[in-house]
């Protein structure tokens, strides 16, 4: 007879091998090992610092008015002031966060924000305010100080260039650059070594989000900090990104272009939303599937989650670029 421990592991382990297999994830693709509180800060260039736990990015810089928070992941949380403790006073300035800056409105990038003082200076995008306002979240004070298109901060001799190019990943998503840093940072777009998550990075706008990463290059800088996952990004990421993304769009057309659904309608025939999901599934199979074969070992879990941002990228071509709409004669 077994004892409940064994039971449950018996049970979970085969739970566990009736899962999908999926492609093993590049090295490449992987950041440096976690301290044992579960994150790791190093420096990007001069005093900017990133701080990562394997799945989310932030970043701050030291200056001689106090510390420049670039986002609060909650998932980070309070490893954020640890990690700072660690550089600050190395530095030999304050560990104090003076001005925190918002990417964007999103819980899982700004949730950990009330752990600072409510005298933080925040700053963001003016959309970022209002969402903020809107969402009414306690974890999340609105960002007092606002932008439109761009801004430029100068905080402790530091420049930072905020910048908003239209909606993309949601309608408040900016792009933060630091000239003198040669960093950029732009959250939920590109997550270097990976492929985005569910529906394109769950992006709102993606006509906004396939111009993001030419807007982000169009910039000078070495260093990329995405969000996501482990490690920084290179220009080189961005490009590779934008190439997966393209050939999605592409790979789109193509199937909208050759889809014929007769024998969905003639099956389900009234049923004309059954009759539309197994044609759209269809064409979203046959546009995913030579893009998963290119990028698999290339971009981590493009055979995870190529088809759920394909189907996402086709409806944007069907809907907001018009491809494939057809007029009654
Ligand atoms: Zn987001």
């Amino acid at each position: 007879m077994s004892t409940p421990e064994t039971t449950t592991a018996t049970t979970s382990a085969s739970a566990a091998d009736a899962l999908p297999d999926y492609a093993p994830v590049p090295p490449s693709s992987l950041g440096p090992a976690l301290n044992e509180q579960g994150y790791y800060v190093d420096r990007v260039e001069r005093n900017l610092y990133w701080i990562t736990d394997g799945t989310y990015q932030t970043a701050f810089l030291t200056t001689s008015d106090g510390v420049v928070l670039l986002d609060a992941p909650p998932t980070i949380g309070n490893n954020i002031q640890r990690a700072i403790d660690e550089i600050a006073p190395a530095n030999g300035v304050s560990n104090k966060v003076t001005h925190l800056v918002y990417s964007h409105h999103h819980a899982d990038h700004v949730g950990a924000s009330s752990l600072f003082d409510r005298n933080v200076i925040r700053i963001g995008h003016e959309e970022t305010r209002r969402l903020l306002l809107r969402d009414d979240d306690p974890a999340r004070p609105p960002n007092e100080e606002t932008f439109q298109d761009t801004r430029t901060l100068e905080i402790g001799g530091e420049r930072i260039d905020l910048a908003w190019h239209g909606a993309n990943h949601t309608p408040d998503n900016i792009i933060i650059h630091l000239p003198d840093h040669d960093t950029l940072m732009l959250i939920d777009i590109v997550n270097p070594g990976w492929a985005p998550v569910y529906l394109s990075n769950l992006t709102e706008d993606i006509p906004g989000y396939l111009e993001a990463p030419a807007n982000a290059l169009a910039y000078s800088w070495k260093h990329f900090i995405g969000g996501h996952l482990g490690r920084l990004g290179t220009r080189e990421d961005v490009a590779l990104h934008q190439q997966y993304m393209a050939d999605i769009a592409e790979s789109s057309r193509k199937a909208i272009d050759s889809a014929d659904l007769t024998r969905y309608f003639e099956k389900y025939g009234e049923n004309v939303w059954a009759a539309f999901k197994g044609g759209l599934d269809e064409m979203v199979a046959t546009a995913a599937a030579p893009v998963i074969e290119k990028y698999t070992g290339v971009l981590a879990a493009a055979d995870v989650f190529t088809e759920s941002t394909t189907f996402h990228v086709m409806q944007s071509i069907r809907l907001d670029l018009g491809h494939g709409s057809w007029v009654h004669p």
